[in-house]
């Protein structure tokens, strides 16, 4: 049993696409045990991605990122990590698989409607910085 973190991003949420990356989690074996709509400021994006401070896409990403509500979701299962990030698919749209949501509905690698945590450690510190121990309900 495993934990991750999931953010349906803001462009995500302006395309009426929280059902649908729901929906394709809940289908393939994971449970959703947090769930909440936020509206991120810079900061707290900034926060959130600072393991990408100072790479090139940083600014326009934080930009992105508080430019309008998101919802973020903590996921449990065999293997969440990995499954969710298989059913996202690569950063860049063009290059992921047939049938992911970023390939489905993603306009631009940096527009990819979604998050996922991507390894044990980064879920770890992503679940605890939209999420206390109260908010989290496995079932
Ligand atoms: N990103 C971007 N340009 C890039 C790489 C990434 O705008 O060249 C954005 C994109 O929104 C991505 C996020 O930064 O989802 C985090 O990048 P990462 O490499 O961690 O990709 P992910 O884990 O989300 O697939
Ligand atoms: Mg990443």
């Amino acid at each position: 049993m495993q934990r991750t973190l999931s953010i349906v991003k803001p462009d995500g949420v302006k395309k009426n696409l929280i059902g649908e990356v729901i929906k394709r989690f809940e289908e393939n074996g994971l449970r959703v045990i947090g769930l909440k709509m936020i509206y991120m400021d810079k900061r707290e994006a900034e926060g959130f991605y600072a393991v990408h401070r100072g790479k090139p896409f940083y600014e326009s990403l934080t930009q992105f990122m508080s430019s309008g509500p998101s919802v973020v979701m903590v996921l449990e299962g065999d293997n969440a990590i990995l499954k969710t990030r298989e059913l996202m698919g690569a950063t860049d749209p063009r290059e992921a698989k047939e049938g992911t949501l970023r390939r489905q509905y993603a306009n631009n690698i940096e527009r990819n409607i979604v998050h996922g945590s991507d390894g044990p450690e980064t879920a770890a510190f992503e679940i605890g910085y939209f999420f206390n121990a109260l908010e989290l309900f496995p079932y």
